[in-house]
Parts: C-alpha cells; structure tokens; sequence
C-alpha cells in the first residue's frame, strides 16, 4: 500500500470532495476509468460532456495518488527540453506535443474558472532557478529552444531572478508567464465536481482488483461490485495497485517529499517569492519551494520521507532563506513520480480497448488534464490520434536498480549537503 495521504498540507486544506461510495453491484457504462487522479477524472468529465456514459473506480479517495500530493507547479510543456522531445518522437510529433503543451495551462485555468474550482489557482508564472555554472547554461539552453518555439519565456539575471525569489543563491532564472500554482488536490476534487455534474458517474474505495475481456468488451471486478464496459481506461500512473499492477514495470517510481512551514510573517512574505510565483532548482537532486495562499513556505527535495530529509530541508532552506533559519514543519508528506524512461507520458493499448496512460515524469497537471480531454476526444472517434505517444512501452530493464540509484543518491546528496554545511 502507497503511503499515506493524511500529512499532506493539501488535505489539511482542500475543500470537500464530492461525497461519494462505494461500487456495489452491477453497473453497465460505455467506458470505464480506473484511478482518480487528474486524467481519470478529466477523461471522465469531457466523456460525460460529450454525452459518453462513463465511470470512474478509485480504489483510496479522489487525488489519492500523485494528484493529490504534488508541488501544485501548473507549467507548460514536458520535463523534457523541446529539442529532446523532437529527438526522442521525431520532429512532426514533437511539435504536436510541444504545441497542446504549450497551451495547457490555458486550458486548466479554463477549466478552473469555468466550472469555479476553489483551488488556489494563482496564474503569476513560475521560475526555474539557475544553481551554478551549468543551471544556467541549461537554462540558457530551455530559453533558446522555447523561444524559438515561440514560447514568452524570459531569462533573467542574477539580480532580478534574487529579487524575484528573495534569495542570493541563485545566478538566473528562467520565467515563463504562461504558468502558474494550484492547490493540487482541490483541484482534482473539483474535476470530480465537475465531472459529476457533466453526468459522470464516480466511485471510491474500489478497487478493481480484476479484468476480463468480454464479448461487448470488459468486466472490472472491485470488491462488492462489477463494472461492464466497452473500453476501460487505466489511469493509475504511479499507483497501480491490483489489476492495474502490471503497469509498474513500465517506469522507474522516484519519490519525491514535500514540507509545508507555519504561515511566514508579513516580513517574510514581502521578501520571499513576493510575486508568488513556484519555483524548482536545476540541481541533479531537484527541489522545488512555494507559498500556499495561507502564506506558507511549502519546501519539496527528492526522495522519500525521511530524518536526512527534513534535516537536509530545514538547513537548505536556512541557507536560501536566512530569516527562515528557525522553520517549523506543520506537515510532511511524500509522493511517487512515475519517470518512464525517455520522460515522456504514454498511452498503451494493452489489449483490445483497454488503454493505460503513464509516465508524465514529474509534469502531469497540464499534461494529465490534456490527455484526459484528448482521450475523450479520441475514443469517440473525434479526432484521429492523441499528442503523446501511441507505443507499447517495455518493462524498464534493472528497474529496482535504477529505483535504488534515485532513492539512494538522494539520500546521499542530502547527507552530504548537510555534513558540508556544517563543515
Ligand atoms: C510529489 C510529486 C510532485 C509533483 N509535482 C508536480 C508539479 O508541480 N506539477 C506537475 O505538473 N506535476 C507534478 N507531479 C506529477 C503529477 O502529480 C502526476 O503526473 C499526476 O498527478 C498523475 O495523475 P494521474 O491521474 O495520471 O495519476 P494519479 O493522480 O497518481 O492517480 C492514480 C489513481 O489510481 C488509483 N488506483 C490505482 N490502482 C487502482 C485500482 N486497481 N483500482 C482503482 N483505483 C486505482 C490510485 O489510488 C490513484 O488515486 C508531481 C508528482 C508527485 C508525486
């Protein structure tokens, strides 16, 4: 079982989810939807509207998984650099994907205003904070490529990117207006609103524990009920559990933790990311930091929750931060990045109308809620292909090995850090 979500700031402060039950008996639907996250529950709300009769099966809650433990950082694009994607898919592909990616977080404010998800959303933009010499040729590199690509990103300098930020530590940083943060797991609360209000019908603490092909389509099988569907979505990306299990194989998990601060002082927040806007470093071992609307500092570093950790976050953040040098942690919570290997989401027909989505990599607010509309799109024959990738994916070779690579050399990096900061 997946950690928990209950440290999660985000629960503490989300508003209500729809109250929903438990799948008990017989259900026919067109198309069923395994997972709760940001592309089940965007799939399931723009099938519905499109008069599709779908379902929903969460086996914990609604955001249960990545949705609903992330940076909340609602960013255009993929991790990848443009020029890698091309590389990777090809440059007719690439431009595809770049360019419905490129218009994500237009489409997920739209989403947000239209249907009124109370969900913090703050469009100021975010910035991608040069460490070091090569953080700020990489970043010189993302500003040259998404320039070209006609992308309003702006590379500033040491002193504005210090201003912006209210640090010294960083050299430059890369501003892209287009984006900007979200409480991430009102957000996914709200898709479920939403999608129930389009007609959608939705279901928790079910898990889908079995799968069969039938002759109309497939049967899901959850604990005290059953589902027959026409086609069925996997939308589990790093949490699959039970029949969705075999999905695992196809990505590396990197857990990634997150600390959430008491509320700063009004001193504190007239110095520290003043404009608001989310952040992530260019270091190998990446962290990320924000505000929540309460004014919290919200501090997030890769691996999971661990003592290392949170000492590694209380000094780091003292050392980007001076006036933050005495931090309390309220909450502490951890989450699972399913990273495939060319970092780029994939959609898979596994069988005969069963399709799973995974892999976002890190980036799945945009992209979970495009593939989610695309999806609809696509299963009712509305458009011809999606933007991500069609391909089966291989199960990752020596994937425990690579897990155990993430998981430990964060673990040292952040040892090491700390042991250097107190040399
Ligand atoms: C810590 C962290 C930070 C991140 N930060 C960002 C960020 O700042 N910006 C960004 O764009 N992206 C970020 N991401 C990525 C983003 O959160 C994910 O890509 C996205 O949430 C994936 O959504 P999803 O709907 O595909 O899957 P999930 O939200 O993971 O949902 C999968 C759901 O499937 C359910 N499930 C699994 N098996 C079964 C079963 N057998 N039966 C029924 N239900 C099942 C699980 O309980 C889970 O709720 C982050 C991810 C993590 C983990």
């Amino acid at each position: 079982m997946s950690e928990p979500l209950c440290d999660s700031l985000w629960r503490a402060s989300a508003p209500q989810g729809p109250t929903l039950t438990p799948l008990i008996g017989e259900l026919e639907v067109d198309i069923a939807i395994v997972g709760g996250g940001f592309t089940g529950l965007s799939a399931a709300l723009h099938l519905a509207s499109l008069g599709v009769s779908v379902a929903v099966i969460e086996a914990q809650e609604i955001g249960f998984g990545g949705s609903g433990r992330n940076v909340g950082l609602a960013n255009a694009g993929l991790w990848l650099e443009p020029d890698k994607l091309d590389k990777a898919i090809g440059a007719t592909a690439g431009k595809k994907l770049y360019d419905t990616l490129a218009s994500a977080p237009d489409y997920v404010y739209q989403l947000i205003d239209k249907y009124q998800i109370q969900c913090e959303a703050t469009r100021n933009g975010t910035l991608h904070a040069g460490v070091g010499k090569l953080g700020l040729k990489q970043l010189q590199r993302r500003y040259e490529q998404m320039s070209r690509r006609g992308a309003p990103v702006q590379l500033l300098g040491s002193v504005e990117a210090q201003q912006r930020i209210g640090s010294t530590k960083f050299n430059s940083a890369l501003f892209d207006p287009r984006a900007g943060t979200i409480q991430p797991l009102a957000y996914a609360r709200g898709l479920a609103h939403a999608a129930l209000q389009e007609g959608a019908k939705l279901f928790d603490h079910s898990s889908v524990q079995k799968m069969e092909p039938t002759s109309k389509g497939w049967k899901l099988f959850s604990e005290q009920g059953h589902i027959h569907a026409g086609k069925v979505i996997l939308a589990t990306n790093a949490y699959c559990e039970y029949a969705a299990k075999q999905q695992d194989q196809k990505f590396i998990p990197i857990h990634y933790s997150q600390l959430a601060s008491k509320p700063l002082s009004e001193a504190q927040l007239a110095s520290i990311l003043p404009n608001k806007e989310g952040v992530w470093d260019t270091c190998t071992v990446m962290s990320s930091f924000r505000l929540d609307q309460q004014g919290r500092f919200i501090f997030g570093g890769m691996g999971g929750k661990s003592g290392a950790l949170e000492n590694w976050a209380s000094q780091r953040v003292s050392d980007l931060f001076p006036t933050l040098s005495k931090v309390e942690w309220d909450y502490y919570w951890t989450g699972t990045i399913a990273c495939s290997e060319d970092h780029i989401p994939h959609c898979q027909e596994l069988q005969p109308g069963l399709y799973s989505v995974a892999g976002y990599s890190g980036r799945g607010i945009g992209p979970g809620t495009m593939v989610g509309a695309e999806l609809a799109q696509w299963l009712t024959g509305n458009i011809e292909s999606l933007s991500i990738p069609t391909t089966l994916l291989r199960d990752v070779p020596f994937r425990e090995v690579k897990r155990m690579f993430y998981e430990i050399g964060a673990h040292a990096y952040h040892l090491g850090q700390q042991s250097h900061a107190l040399d």
